[in-house]
């Protein structure tokens, strides 16, 4: 039963069922100096009198208990009959629950009850532990405060020795943390509040170490031990490309990024790196840049994209600025047709192709390359791990990966769940960018900002207005972009203007076609769901309507607002809101129209949506901690992230006689857990 309903199955994992709040029953309340305010009371008194009072529903039995203080009354809706027998007016009770005040007079419905025949009256010496249980447990009578007995009784039969320690005596001292064995018994029985937090803290720390010391593990072997393809040169086609082709100069940040890229990969060890940029940042340029150096070593690379649209928009604008270079670009998604796909699998296998882009069809077990040395996996997130690990496989020694996020991670969680890549960031936009200008309206004033999108149209420049599909296959979220489409028309009626629309029910040639018309400008008005979400690059369009904005989450709205504000033309964000907003909707909003900055929506996103909710890392299970929480704890993982780091420059095979209780906890995981090599 515990096993199936809580995954319980040792004593240690019995131990890890943390309680999520304690009682407190260390001292007995006097019954006169109860308030509203107290939450739960413990009384000590004399059963003076019970009455069984009411009619059907209402029936119950209610008992006064009084101490020299005052009078409690103690009430039964159930169990009556059972209750009525056990009370014996006269006798002293200890009496416990939640506290309620009926016409002021104090009460408590269904208390736990105990006679107390002792004379001295003592309250517990421990806090009492409250644990998380099931519904289906509940029924069989094991409840929150079962399990208290359970451990308690477990923490009586083992020893120290059962429960080990496991970080170094210098580390316990530095940061005077408890031992192991005292954490535990005081986490589920503490004799205060001040104790139950050392015991936290202790654990805590231990949690965050330990997945620390994993990750930085994992780094540091695949640095020392990793053999990777060389790329021992720049050579014709990067220069050539870099002084007479490139249209403009790199940033100072695409640049150290590039820098970076070019020491790993002639390194002669695999390089994984985390690409974090900023919308709008110029990640692909920097792509292009390492895959061009690829191509002059010899080897073959893929950039993969999560959607055909994106995959499309790279392929045109890669081969655009590659136009009159001997460099072999070609395209393959789930749609290429078989023919074509026929011609490329077998060009990709014999190396004719030099850079091949594409959806996740480009990692598909029958694609060989000849020599693939370099992968880039855009707009990471919605990439799983698995397919990654498909990617290592294809070729002797795994290429070169460089894993680019669509907007920035929180620094903490990439941290945390990326820890074991290497990690660029690019904080910087290129020059003569005008921050987006980003205005919240109510959907009353619709008719107001579509006269503002003329006015903008009327300049020259386009339009997007988006519509929340969270759903691909919602229904609803359908109908509404479908009357959503024909109002837009109604505003913007043909010929004088024209419209696209793209939507993930389409066909993807159609989707192609609309999109196409409306990077060309043959459109004035681009009407879509979230799969322009990503990456698309469409200068002239100025403005972005953004309608229920309050359904979209944070970053996926900054990822959103990315595709205005990318020529030189002053640009706008409107989201338009319902009228009734819950207090996230609204904090969000608020952080949208206040900042432009990825970074720092990102952590703010983090805040409100607390760790579990962030896109990408849901699944990486290096963020499910039992005790520590990523956004609360941040403090704490930085030193359990600086003390990991000392240990392993002074001890990086942990052998030293000190670290030897961490090596075979370690080792004792390690044997119950398979820690995957990629994030
Ligand atoms: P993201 O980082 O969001 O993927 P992109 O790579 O799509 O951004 O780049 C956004 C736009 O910026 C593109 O039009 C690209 O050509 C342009 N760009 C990239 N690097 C520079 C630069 N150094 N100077 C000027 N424009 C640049
Ligand atoms: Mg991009």
């Amino acid at each position: 039963m515990l096993r199936k309903e809580l995954n319980i199955f040792t004593f240690k994992d019995l131990l890890e069922h943390f309680p999520f709040r304690h009682i407190d029953k260390t001292k007995i309340d006097k019954i006169g100096g109860l308030t509203t305010a107290s939450e739960y009371a413990y009384v000590c008194g004399k059963l003076i009198s019970f009455d069984i009072v009411g009619q059907n529903r209402a029936r119950r039995l209610v008992a006064k208990i009084k101490d020299e203080t005052g009078i409690l009354e103690l009430v039964w809706f159930q169990g009556i009959n059972w209750v009525q027998k056990i009370l014996q007016p006269g006798q002293q009770y200890l009496v416990f629950g939640k506290l309620g005040f009926f016409m002021g007079v104090p009460q408590i419905a269904h208390p736990e009850i105990e006679n107390n025949t002792t004379q001295n009256i003592s309250a517990k010496n421990t806090l009492e532990p409250i644990y998380p249980s099931t519904e289906k447990l509940k029924a069989r009578g094991i409840n929150g405060s079962t399990f208290g007995k359970f451990t308690k009784e477990l923490l009586q039969r083992i020893h120290e020795k059962d429960l080990p320690e496991n970080l170094p005596a210098n580390i316990i001292e530095k940061f005077r943390l408890l031992s192991r064995y005292k954490a535990f018994e005081l986490v589920h029985f503490p004799a205060s509040e001040a104790q139950y937090q050392q015991a936290l803290r202790r654990l805590k720390f231990e949690e965050l170490f330990f997945a620390q010391l994993r990750m930085q593990l994992t780094k540091l072997q695949r640095h020392r031990f990793s053999r990777g393809l060389l790329f021992d040169k720049v050579g014709n086609l990067f220069n050539t490309f870099y002084e007479s082709y490139l249209p403009f100069a790199l940033t100072n940040a695409q640049k150290t990024v590039l820098k970076e890229i070019r020491k790993d990969t002639g390194s002669g060890r695999q390089m994984n790196r985390l690409l974090q940029g900023d919308v709008g940042s110029g990640k692909t340029m920097v792509a292009l840049l390492s895959m061009l150096i690829a191509a002059d070593n010899g080897f073959q690379s893929v950039l993969m994209a999560p959607t055909e649209i994106l995959a499309q928009q790279h392929f045109s604008s890669i081969t655009e600025y590659l136009d009159g270079l001997p460099v072999c670009v070609k395209m393959l998604t789930g749609s290429t047709a078989a023919k074509q796909r026929k011609i490329i699998l077998k060009e990709c296998a014999e190396g004719e192709i030099n850079i091949l882009i594409g959806t996740h069809a480009v990692i598909e077990d029958h694609v060989i390359f000849k020599n693939l040395g370099f992968a880039v996996v855009d707009e990471q997130h919605k990439f799983g791990v698995a397919q990654r690990a498909q990617l290592w496989k294809k070729n002797l020694l795994p290429p070169h990966v460089l894993v680019m996020t669509a907007t920035p991670i929180p620094r903490t969680l990439a941290l945390t769940a990326y820890g074991d890549l290497d990690y660029s960031i690019m904080d910087e936009l290129p020059p003569g960018r005008k921050p987006v200008t980003t205005l919240h309206r109510n959907e009353s004033a619709r008719p107001q900002v579509m006269d503002f999108i003329k006015e903008q149209l009327a300049l020259g420049r386009q339009a997007y207005i988006i519509y929340p599909l969270i759903e691909e296959s919602s229904k609803l979220d359908y109908e509404n972009l479908m009357k959503g489409y024909e109002e837009v028309k109604s505003f913007f009626p043909e010929p004088k203007y024209w419209i696209s629309m793209v939507h993930g029910k389409q066909p993807s040639e159609q989707k192609e076609i609309n999109m196409q018309r409306f990077v060309k400008g043959n459109t004035n008005i681009m009407v879509s769901t979230t799969v322009i979400e990503v990456g698309v690059n469409v200068p002239n369009a100025s403005v972005m309507v953004i309608e229920s904005s309050e359904k979209f989450g944070l970053s996926q709205l900054h990822q959103l607002r990315g595709r205005v504000g990318r020529g030189s033309d002053k640009s706008y964000c409107i989201l338009l809101t319902g009228k009734k907003l819950s207090n996230d909707a609204r904090e969000r909003i608020k952080i949208m129209v206040a900042t432009n900055d990825g970074f720092a929506i990102a952590e703010k996103d983090l805040e409100i949506r607390g760790p579990g909710e962030i896109e990408g890392t849901r699944q990486s299970g290096a963020l499910n901690f039992k005790l520590a929480n990523i956004v609360n704890d941040k403090a704490m993982l930085e030193v359990a992230k600086e003390t990991v780091a000392q240990l392993l420059e002074e001890d990086p095979e942990i052998n030293l006689p000190k670290n030897a209780n961490v090596k075979s906890y370690l080792h004792e995981q390690k044997a119950k857990t398979k820690w995957s090599k990629i994030s």
